[in-house]
């Protein structure tokens, strides 16, 4: 059947963080059965109840329309899941490991190895999460060895052979859970694959822009092995693809690394522009204008062309890392040396906020109240995992400051990143007596701040807007010494 016209396969997610829960929400929205699955109860019992254990425009919403058409489903159980599903969408964590750079892949590897044993007949599964080049490789091994239905059994001749009733499908033991495999019909996928197959379809979503960019993504990557893969990703993503999203269809090694070649390159460019910022103080140049100027030059554009406190975040930090400790393995780490140097750049960024304020505040921070303005990596999301506001909020409470850090919606995570700092959700509840004010992430809410009502309450009117946030000339209007790196003083 042509996409979009045939049976549509059921799909589960294995694995509902910021990407699982994203995804399964915004798969079940578009018009799939959708089954979630994670090893960590409490997050399933509040998606169930309706409730995203983390902030995301939007998805709320739609979880809860979802959940009321019943199209989308969330439970603990692998073997539910086994059963249901036609393509598993495997979404769990690959944090960067304790022990150095490169990626813990403990997380896959045990949702795998979980997953396959149960998988009685054809199906596909697909990696979503962001691995080292190879990884999906030996997955495809682990796969092959475990699950069932690619094991001949007695009576039967070949892998996949289990699909005798000509639907692909297999008569698996009916467990109460009221799926009767009989009456289902059947998913285009499954009379095609032979026994489970893996593929790669690594995910681009960014966090506070999730649903749309799962809804209608740049572009599909799918790295498989067969075109039967390729058939069951197409039947998978036939909503989306019919609204003209590019396909890109590839092997498992080339999907893996379009996904860390992307945030390596995002990340060279933010550093690009804060090394940038870097030369501008040396001279009292201002990196503003020179990035304004810049992105004029269609070659080179302006998106990600913004000087600050650098990047952070579940993602970009810890897959330039494990991106150079793969290319170390893989015999070519001297290509990616670079990406140390990028690494290095983002993280001096930290340092340098410490700087200014500690030189408005006449070279001490021993003893001085600072208001710290966000926690989370960027605006519009709650994640505090590597983010720069909440690194630099802990070195200038090292240097001895007393810091209240103010974000909208990330505080809790914050205060268990680090407990040490006092939080509010509200700027006006803590200003009062303040030192220094240091914006950290650029919320909406932080530029729409009065200066002159600040201004009154505040201890000294001293501001440092370390991502370019407020509007300088109106902070300095209200009297208040604007600072911000990579920009002369009097600009
Ligand atoms: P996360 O930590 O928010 O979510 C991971 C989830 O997997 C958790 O809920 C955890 O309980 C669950 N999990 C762990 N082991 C499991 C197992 N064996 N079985 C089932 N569930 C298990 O992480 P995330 O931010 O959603 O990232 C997931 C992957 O997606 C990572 O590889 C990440 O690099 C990639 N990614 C993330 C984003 C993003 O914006 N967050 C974007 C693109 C790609």
């Amino acid at each position: 059947a042509a996409p979009g016209t045939g049976p549509r396969p059921r799909l589960t997610v294995i694995g509902t963080g910021y990407l699982g829960a994203t995804h399964a929400v915004c798969m079940a929205e578009l018009g799939f059965e959708v089954l979630a699955v994670d090893v960590d109860h409490s997050k399933i019992e509040r998606l169930s109840a309706g409730e995203i254990p983390f902030f995301e425009p939007d998805l709320a919403d739609l979880l809860r329309a979802n959940l009321r058409t019943g199209r989308l489903r969330f439970t603990t159980s692998f073997e539910e899941i086994a059963e249901f599903g036609d393509v598993h969408f495997v979404c769990v964590g690959t944090p960067q490991r304790a022990d150095g750079y490169g990626a813990d892949l403990s997380h896959l590897h045990a949702a795998i190895e979980r997953l396959a044993p149960l998988l009685t007949r054809p199906c596909l599964v697909v990696g979503k999460s962001t691995v080292p080049a190879g990884t999906a490789a030996g997955l495809a091994r682990t796969i092959a060895q475990l699950a069932p239905a690619n094991r001949p059994v007695a009576g039967e001749t070949a892998p996949g052979a289990a699909g005798a009733d000509g639907l692909g499908r297999v008569e698996v033991g009916h467990d109460g859970l009221g799926h009767d495999e009989v009456d289902e019909p059947a998913a285009d996928i499954s009379s095609d694959l032979a026994g489970v197959q893996l593929a790669w379809n690594p995910e681009f979503l960014r966090e506070g822009f999730a649903v749309a960019d799962t809804l209608r993504p740049d572009r599909l990557v799918f790295g498989v092995a067969s075109p039967a893969a390729e058939g069951a990703l197409r039947a998978a993503f036939a909503p989306v693809i019919a609204q003209g999203v590019p396909v890109i269809v590839t092997d498992y090694a080339t999907a893996e690394l379009v996904k860390t070649a992307a945030n390596s390159f995002l990340a060279t460019k933010i550093s690009f522009i804060n090394a940038m910022a870097e030369v501008c103080e040396a001279v009292d140049a201002d990196v503003l204008t020179l990035a304004e100027a810049l992105s004029h030059d269609v070659r080179i554009g302006g998106n990600f062309l913004r000087p600050g406190v650098g990047f952070g975040g579940g993602c970009l930090p810890k897959d330039i890392r494990a991106f150079q400790a793969r290319a170390d393995e893989l015999g070519v780490g001297a290509a990616l040396r670079f990406l140390r140097e990028i690494d290095e750049i983002n993280n001096r960024r930290r340092d340098r906020v410490v700087d200014l304020v500690t030189a408005a505040l006449d070279g001490t921070l021993v003893g001085r109240r600072l208001v710290v303005l966000g926690a989370a990596f960027k605006p519009n999301s709650d994640d505090v995992r590597d983010s720069p506001a909440l690194a630099v909020a802990g070195l200038l409470a090292e240097t001895g400051a007393g810091v209240t850090v103010v974000d909208p919606v990330a505080t809790h995570n914050a205060r268990q990143a680090l407990p040490g700092l006092a939080y509010s959700d509200s700027v006006e509840a803590v200003v009062e007596g303040a030192d220094a004010l240091v914006l950290l992430t650029e919320w909406r809410q932080f530029a729409d701040l009065d200066p002159a009502r600040l201004g009154a309450v505040v201890r000294r009117k001293v501001v440092v807007d370390a991502r370019h946030a407020l509007d300088a000339d109106q902070w300095r209007q209200a009297g208040w010494v604007y600072l911000a790196p990579g920009r002369p003083t009097g600009v």
